[in-house]
């Protein structure tokens, strides 16, 4: 689609892409799988969006940074 059909086919753009489509509805705006985890250093309970790999330290967000570099 080029730049240029904007303008001219925003209206058509826009009724094709109403909601509601047959059958292409897409179920990935909905929250990612998140997994319950309690960060390895301060012990807050946070989640995470991955499966943590058993026996490995988790942290959370804040703490994430300082464990970084190994
Ligand atoms: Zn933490």
């Amino acid at each position: 689609m080029a730049f240029n059909d904007r303008r001219g086919n925003s209206n058509n753009f826009r009724g094709n892409n109403s909601r509601g489509g047959s059958g292409g509805f897409r179920g990935n705006t909905g929250p990612r799988e998140m997994t319950k985890v309690t960060c390895s250093d301060c012990g807050v309970e946070t989640e995470v969006p991955f499966k943590p790999t058993e026996g490995r330290p988790v942290y959370c967000r804040d703490c994430l940074p300082n464990h970084r570099k190994f």
